[in-house]
């Protein structure tokens, strides 16, 4: 890995506030692309300070990854750059230490790589004749695909749903090959769906449809987006998991992953030969993305009214509570720590949890979410904020403080 100021290339320097759409826009409009997740709206301060996982991770690695320079304002009010030469703790340390706890990032600047055109696919499977324990065995196959997808340049937002006695649980994915046409794309999926049309009688049945290509990742963006705002001040919680190889092929993934998609689990392939690309202290985002494969996570929300169920489409909806009701809330909070993102903790207890869509109740979270590079992650906000100016609920240093009745004590 060359040094990261040995950098020629194309970059982009987007003010902090700015969101991915517009990023991307930019960085299109140059004949380049830019590392940007599924929506458009999100803000490029939040998605760098977190990691940054996109499609294109699985091939060029992370946002945070792609990260050239910063200018920040520190807890101290001092502004600085910092680079891999001028303040390379700092630099290292925002590029995935998480907003809200080092200082307020102005501006980044960050790689552009050279525009490559996409194809995409949508692949589906279930079991027609709700045979439960079949579609689950399908699924455990399926995990096991994923490293050679990322190999094979295949990268996806899939999500697993599961079913009840009128409707079958299903598998669905957008899967999207980098700098590759549709058939050969097709050519990586086609063989996956065979062995599941074959190998299960009439139990599963699976499908490729919406087959396309695109000229550049800026053009399957702009295709992906809705045109409706992202609501706001919508309340939910999170939890995740990066599963490697070994946790694809662990020996009880099948009854493990059914416990934890009890009511729906995002299982995307977004990682792969680009994020392995870095060494696990390149800069301090947790290890598991350096040999993780997918990106597993759950997640809770509150229903618009009392009684709704998941609309159509919502296939990752774990559970929802009734608006504004705080009992129902920390329940849902508790099922989704002690039971379903247990049961991803326990296929995958070596990995980690991916910052930006992590429980805050994530136990052991300074583990989770940075790993090996904990240590020297605190070390830094130690001496750069030793009177905790900034602090939020399981960030970096967070533990030397406790919230009681809403008040800040410290431990
Ligand atoms: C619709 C949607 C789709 C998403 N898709 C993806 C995806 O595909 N890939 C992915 O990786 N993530 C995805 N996320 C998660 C997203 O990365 C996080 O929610 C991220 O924290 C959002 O950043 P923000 O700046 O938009 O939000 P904010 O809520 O403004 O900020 C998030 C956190 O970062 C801090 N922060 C923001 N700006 C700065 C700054 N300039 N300096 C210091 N701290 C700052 C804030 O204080 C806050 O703690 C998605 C989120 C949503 C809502």
């Amino acid at each position: 890995m060359s040094h990261p100021n040995a950098y020629k290339g194309p970059a982009v320097t987007a003010a902090a506030g700015e969101n991915l759409g517009a990023a991307l826009a930019l960085a299109n409009q140059h004949g380049t692309m830019v590392i940007v997740g599924s929506s458009a709206s999100v803000g490029v301060g939040g998605f760098l300070t977190g990691g940054g996982q996109s499609l294109l991770s699985s091939q060029k690695g992370l946002a945070a990854d792609a990260v050239l320079e910063l200018s920040v304002v520190l807890p101290s009010g001092k502004v600085i750059t910092a680079n891999a030469c001028e303040h390379p703790d700092i630099f290292w340390a925002i590029r995935g230490g998480g907003g809200s706890t080092l200082g307020v990032v102005l501006n980044f600047t960050f790689k552009a790589f050279p525009s490559e055109p996409v194809s995409s696919l949508q692949f589906v499977f279930e079991s027609p004749t709700l045979n439960e324990d079949k579609f689950w065995q399908a699924v455990t196959f399926m995990a096991t695909q994923f490293p050679m997808l990322a190999n094979a340049g295949v990268t996806t937002f899939a999500g697993i749903a599961p079913g009840n006695s009128a409707s079958p649980a299903i598998f669905s994915g957008v899967f999207q090959g980098t700098n590759q046409s549709a058939a050969q794309t097709a050519a990586v999926i086609q063989p996956l769906a065979d062995h599941l049309n074959s190998s299960y009688g009439a139990d599963i049945r699976s499908q490729i449809t919406d087959v396309q290509e695109y000229a550049s990742y800026h053009d399957w963006f702009r295709a992906q987006q809705s045109e409706a705002p992202t609501p706001l001040g919508v309340d939910l919680a999170f939890a995740s998991r990066i599963l490697d190889e070994k946790a694809l092929n662990h020996p009880n993934f099948t009854a493990l992953i059914r416990k934890a998609a009890a009511a729906g689990v995002a299982f995307n392939g977004v990682a792969g030969p680009g994020t392995h690309a870095y060494p696990s202290d390149f800069n301090v985002v947790t290890p598991a993305w350096r040999t993780g494969y997918v990106h597993a996570s759950v997640f809770i929300i509150a229903c618009e009214s009392e009684g709704e169920t998941p609309a159509d489409g919502y296939l990752v909806v774990a559970t929802l509570w009734p608006p504004f009701n705080a009992t129902a809330k920390a329940l849902a909070i508790e099922t989704l720590t002690n039971d379903t993102s247990a049961a991803l903790r326990e296929l995958a207890p070596d990995t980690g949890s991916y910052l930006n869509e992590a429980s805050a109740y994530e136990p052991n979270f300074q583990q989770a979410f940075w790993g090996s590079n904990y240590p020297r992650l605190l070390g830094i906000k130690k001496a750069l904020d030793p009177r905790d100016v900034f602090w939020c609920q399981a960030c970096a240093g967070s533990e030397r403080w406790e919230e009681i009745d809403g008040v800040l004590c410290r431990v």
